[in-house]
């Protein structure tokens, strides 16, 4: 088969492949697709192989596209820092959106998510918004970016002050996953007009978590997610550390839809607040501030859930999108059935030639839970 082959297995390997069913589908047959043949996911981590990786048979060959690898988290500056890294890091904000992988399949761009989606809105935005000079001039490159705003289907944050943009944060070769320098990568997001992930400063290793500090207090204040560590020349693997903010956003929101979180993603932002207040020799009053924006993070988001239920009405996260071609919006909605997103359009309404639409991705599990409770069910 085409995966095999294109990946150089063994035998013994790719069979191994098959038995463990890690290939699912990675995009869905149209003609807004039509550079791509058929195109396979990586569902799982597979050796070498990151969960996300795609491989995609398209009207010029099959292309290898690595998936985006986790990033490490450090839970203290020191000294997690000096323990990764050699002599210089390189601070960049870590912006709060969904990851997406840019890339020129044929004669158009395509846009991954994660997980390995191909996603019509997000590549609709893509062929929008970016030009394809870049692709011409590097067509074994891919973009990695955080796509960020108000009108993202995943991740909708007010705290940019855009409606939809792309952020690159890494340029990498598509089928090694090899990243460029920083530097190079500021120098071609310049030379291309591509928007970057803002560089927020380099220092020496040692007195990097000092600097660090600061980055983050400042972060923080202005309701940014954190930082990634790296290594100017990208021979290390990257770091996160996130502000209190994110922090306790990101409670907010897991404990408003407590059941459809993992009890660790909860439980290691509870763990990642308390390494920070001992590192930032926190007074007795910040303390007992921290303590209180932690504990109504956690106890707010979830009593407005179950009076929400108990009010009869579901649990649900708005978003709201724009799409040019109905034919994408369609494929879009498609395209959240199959990552098994429950949702309802609660409108939709055409404005300046576009089509402007409001999805309800309806929080089933939490709502069915809290329901029971509600009506004497046991934990
Ligand atoms: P991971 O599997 O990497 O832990 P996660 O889904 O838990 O991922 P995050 O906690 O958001 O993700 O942290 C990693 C992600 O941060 C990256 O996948 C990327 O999408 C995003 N990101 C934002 N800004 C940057 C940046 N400047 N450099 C690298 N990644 C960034
Ligand atoms: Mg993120």
């Amino acid at each position: 088969m085409y995966v095999a082959q294109a990946l150089k297995l063994s035998k013994s390997v790719a069979e191994k492949l098959e038995e463990r069913n890690i290939l699912k589908e990675a995009i869905i047959k149209h003609p807004f697709f039509r550079d791509v043949i058929e195109a396979v996911r990586f569902d799982k981590k597979f050796g070498e192989f990151e969960e996300g990786t795609v491989i995609a048979k398209t009207i010029n060959g099959v292309e290898i596209v690595r998936g985006y690898p986790k990033i490490r988290r450090a839970l203290t500056l020191y000294p997690t820092i000096k323990k990764y890294f050699k002599k210089r890091v390189v601070f960049e904000e870590k912006m709060n959106g969904y990851n997406v992988r840019i890339v020129h399949f044929g004669k158009n761009l395509y846009a991954i998510t994660r997980r390995g989606f191909v996603c019509p809105y997000t590549t609709e935005k893509a062929r929008e918004l970016l030009e394809l000079d870049f692709f011409k001039d590097y067509p074994k490159y891919m973009l990695c970016c955080e796509a960020v705003g108000r009108e993202s289907p995943y991740v909708p944050k007010d705290v940019y002050g855009v409606d939809f943009e792309f952020f690159v944060f890494d340029i990498k070769e598509r089928a090694s996953g090899n990243p460029l320098p920083i530097r190079e990568k500021e120098r071609l997001c310049n030379e291309y007009g591509l928007k970057l992930a803002p560089i927020l400063g380099e220092t020496d290793v040692k007195n990097a978590h000092e600097v660090a500090r600061d980055i983050i207090k400042k972060l923080d204040e202005k309701g940014r997610e954190g930082v990634v560590i790296k290594d100017p020349e990208m021979r290390n693997k990257p770091i996160k550390y996130t502000t209190s903010k994110a922090n306790c956003d990101d409670l907010k929101y897991a404990f408003r839809y407590f059941s459809e979180y993992g009890k660790d993603f909860m439980f290691s932002r509870i763990i990642r607040e308390a390494f920070q207040s001992f590192e930032f020799d926190e007074s007795d009053e910040e303390l007992k501030s921290r303590s209180l924006r932690l504990g109504e993070s956690i106890l707010k988001a979830i009593v407005e859930s179950i009076r929400d239920v108990s009010e009869k009405r579901k649990i649900v996260e708005v978003v709201r999108l724009k799409f040019s071609d109905l034919d994408v919006l369609n494929l879009f909605l498609e395209h959240l059935k199959r990552s098994g997103v429950y949702f309802e359009v609660r409108d939709m309404k055409k404005e300046e030639g576009r089509i402007l639409v409001e999805i309800n991705r309806i929080m089933k599990s939490t709502t069915d839970k809290i329901k029971d409770h509600l009506k004497g069910g046991l934990w």
